[in-house]
């Protein structure tokens, strides 16, 4: 559009820890004209998000990397200032993916069109959008919350949480935050009504979370990992549900303390559940009438290790806590019949 000059910021080089303003370029080009079905908007609001440090990495991710050069991804709500495209006229208000950018040419097709006057504008990138929807999915869908249970919240301040702890509260349970200082934790408690909030930052955070939780936790939110992750972890309770939303507290690292890093649990939409055998009786008998034909008829395979005399049942534990068995270990304290 002859004249018409936007800004974009593009990847100059790939952060290493805290992205830093030099790793972008501020590069102005003229507006390309829309052809038909697109859409030119000018941007009024830029979400910033933590999966945006990802897009910064070239680690394997659930999400195609920025690539050097290439403006930065994100989120934004615009005005349309040309439209070659019947659904869309100047002057709608618009929210898409349009990257970090003054004005962006975008198929009409990735464009929603807002209400000016449902909601300020900006809502539509927080409360209402992407982090709002990301609280209700994640309580709806794996916290399942009951009244009367305990709900802990990281980064209960933020978008994600505060949504996720107010919707944890008009299910009526007891809603306990983790947010960093004081000023976070009373908004958390005197705005949001969080029953309490811890802040992240004391000396003792384990025993300052087991003393705001006293029943435990039956769903944990969990936004941030690393030391709050621990702290949470150890007060869950039997058939605690944890949403793994997200573990902005290592985002910026590139190397991790040993042990499993639940980071890949988002990015897979991994499943962990716990399991004990006992709490489905019915499985017995439903698994032997199930499997005893393939015993039979040899198409289930199994190993088994057997030691002679109950007095040596102790030998046999110890074999099979150190790999000395192959297969079932068993101790044969008599004969077969009688
Ligand atoms: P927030 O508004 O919550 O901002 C991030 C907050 O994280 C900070 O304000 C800070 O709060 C906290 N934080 C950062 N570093 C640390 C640290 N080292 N230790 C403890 N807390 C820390 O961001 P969002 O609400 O947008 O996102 C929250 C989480 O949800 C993120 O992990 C994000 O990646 C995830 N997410 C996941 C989505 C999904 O589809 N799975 C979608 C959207 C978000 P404080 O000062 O209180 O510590």
């Amino acid at each position: 559009m002859a004249g018409l000059l936007r800004r974009s910021l593009v990847l100059r080089r790939r952060p290493d820890g805290e992205p830093q303003p030099e790793d972008f370029d501020i590069v102005e080009s003229e507006v390309p004209d829309p052809g038909l079905g697109e859409v030119v908007t000018r941007t009024i609001w830029l979400s910033i998000d933590p999966y945006m440090r990802g897009r910064l990495s070239d680690r394997a991710s659930y999400a195609t990397p920025v690539q050097i050069g290439e403006v930065m991804t994100g989120e934004s709500i615009g005005e349309v200032v040309a439209s070659a495209d019947p659904g869309f006229a100047a002057g709608d208000v618009v929210v898409g993916s349009r990257g970090w950018q003054t004005h962006s040419l975008s198929k009409a097709a990735a464009l929603t069109r807002l209400d000016r006057d449902a909601a300020p504008l900006q809502a539509n990138l927080g409360v209402l959008g992407m982090p709002g929807t990301t609280a209700y999915s994640g309580m709806k869908d794996i916290g399942n919350v009951k009244a009367g249970e305990t709900v802990v919240i990281s980064a209960a301040s933020g978008a994600v949480g505060s949504v996720a702890g107010q919707l944890a509260k008009r299910a009526g349970a007891r809603v306990v935050g983790i947010a960093g200082g004081p000023e976070k934790c009373i908004w958390v408690q005197e705005a949001l009504r969080f029953d309490d909030c811890v802040d992240h930052r004391v000396p003792h955070l384990q025993q300052a979370l087991a003393d705001a939780c006293p029943n435990g936790i039956d769903v944990y939110f969990e936004n941030v990992g690393g030391e709050v992750q621990a702290a949470a972890f150890a007060l869950l309770n039997p058939f605690a549900r944890v949403v793994m939303c997200g573990m902005v507290a290592q985002y910026n690292e590139s190397r991790f303390p040993p042990g499993p890093n639940l980071g890949f649990v988002v990015g897979k939409r991994v499943r962990i559940e716990g399991l004990i055998v006992s709490d489905k009786p019915e499985r017995v008998a439903e698994w032997r009438a199930l499997a005893s034909p393939w015993v039979r008829d040899g198409s289930l395979h199994y190993r088994e290790t057997v030691v002679d005399g109950l007095e040596n049942a102790p030998t046999a534990l110890q074999m099979v806590l150190s790999g000395g068995n192959f297969g079932k270990m068993l101790v044969r304290v008599g004969p077969d019949r009688g």
